[in-house]
């Protein structure tokens, strides 16, 4: 199987620095890449290949190897696997990020449909911290917020010029955005340095936005914050981030959720926990208490002999999820309290009661008798 030379697809001699490489790698990229050359099979061969010398000798580990053994060395079908070999999972977009992303061009984005010409670029997604209460994650609401955002001029429309005064087309590079200059074998396109990309030149700028075409301004926002939202979900509002630039699609907008402190609950997942203390004498005797939920109070039957720490489970009172549509549980954790400021009366009748349980006390108290055998055992061994 011929295999070309990576350093002859990359155009570069075998002791090229990691920026000589980037640099053949971009122009081969830009003149080969699919957007480019829609249904071009050779050219899209062309750029995986250039792609997959790149990335081997991009890696010293990899560079080391193919130096040493040739391609034997580094054989993608040999170990990892995932170059340029299935026709699926070879994903342009993210080679696009890689190189070009602050490489000083930057934005592609989007552009794809306009002829990916002049540059477009999308407005940058926004992120607001929404803290909310727990009766709101529950039941959902609606909330209105402000965020700071870019938003287009609305005195030029976001075309940049003065009214009655229009952009020109740029002289440069006669509106493409693009011009074409000749580096060694390779013809490359580049921005336009007149226009920056845009394809066209503001000669009378809006004097509210200076010939941005947009403006930093606040907007209020009405948001559905939907019923069984939990702390950390992420509610996407589509379009509401920065306006793009050149005509390019807004950002979005996510609203990051938290939540408040209950005085009474704390969640887990659906599920809701409440600490609840009774009498000792309820404890004792059994009763029913009333049991906060979040739609009102749930009567709570306690058996006789609860000890502190019970949990009772009041199924379907915690909270309706948000993916799941099913509604948790309540947890009730019961605390037992021990009696305070008593009057002599009442601690003569502790005292008659003590006495009243005679020979074994242990009997009566499930947990002590237990301790008391433990305590033996530890002591005699
Ligand atoms: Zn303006
Ligand atoms: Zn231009």
């Amino acid at each position: 199987m011929s295999k070309r030379d990576y350093y002859e697809i990359l155009g570069v001699n075998k002791g090229a620095s990691d920026d000589e490489l980037k640099k053949a790698y971009r122009r081969l990229a830009m003149k080969y890449h699919p957007d480019r050359n829609p249904d071009d099979k050779s050219a899209e061969a062309q750029f995986k290949e250039a792609k997959e010398a790149y990335e081997i000798l991009t890696d010293p580990n990899k560079r080391a190897a193919y130096d040493q053994y040739g391609h034997a060395g580094v054989d993608p079908l040999m170990g990892h696997g995932g170059f340029g070999g299935g026709a699926g999972g070879f994903d342009f977009g993210n080679i696009f990020e890689e190189i070009f992303r602050g490489g000083g061009g930057g934005g592609f984005g989007g552009g794809g449909g306009r002829g990916g010409r002049s540059q477009v670029y999308r407005g940058a997604d926004l992120r607001y911290d929404l803290e909310i209460s727990l009766e709101e994650a529950a039941k959902g609401s609606q909330t209105r917020i402000r965020i700071p955002t870019e938003t287009n001029c609305t005195t030029c429309k976001g075309s940049g010029a003065k009214a009655g005064t229009s952009a020109k087309t740029c002289g440069t590079c006669k509106g493409s955005g693009q011009v074409r200059m000749q580096q060694g074998f390779f013809s490359v396109q580049q921005s336009c340095p007149h226009c920056h990309g845009s394809g066209k030149v503001i000669e009378d700028p809006c004097t509210d936005c200076h010939g941005r075409g947009r403006k930093r301004e606040n907007k209020t926002l009405e948001i559905k914050i939907p019923a069984g939202v939990n702390e950390g979900d992420r509610i996407r509002l589509s379009g509401e981030g920065e306006a793009g630039v050149n005509g390019g699609p807004s950002g979005d907008l996510y609203v990051q959720i938290s939540l408040r402190q209950h005085e009474l609950f704390t969640r887990d997942g659906d599920d809701l926990h409440c600490e609840i203390p009774i009498t000792m004498t309820t404890a004792a005797l059994g009763g029913d208490i009333d049991v906060p939920t979040l739609d009102g109070t749930a009567s709570l039957r306690i058996p006789d002999e609860t000890q502190t720490g019970k949990i009772f489970r009041l199924r379907g009172k915690g909270i309706t999820g948000m993916r799941s549509g099913v509604a948790g549980n309540l947890y009730v954790h019961v605390v037992v309290e021990t009696p305070v400021n008593l009057s002599s009366e009442q601690k003569e009748l502790l005292r008659q009661f003590q006495e009243s349980l005679g020979e074994r006390p242990d009997h009566h108290s499930p947990k002590e008798g237990g301790w008391q055998q433990k305590l033996k055992n530890f002591f005699s061994s």
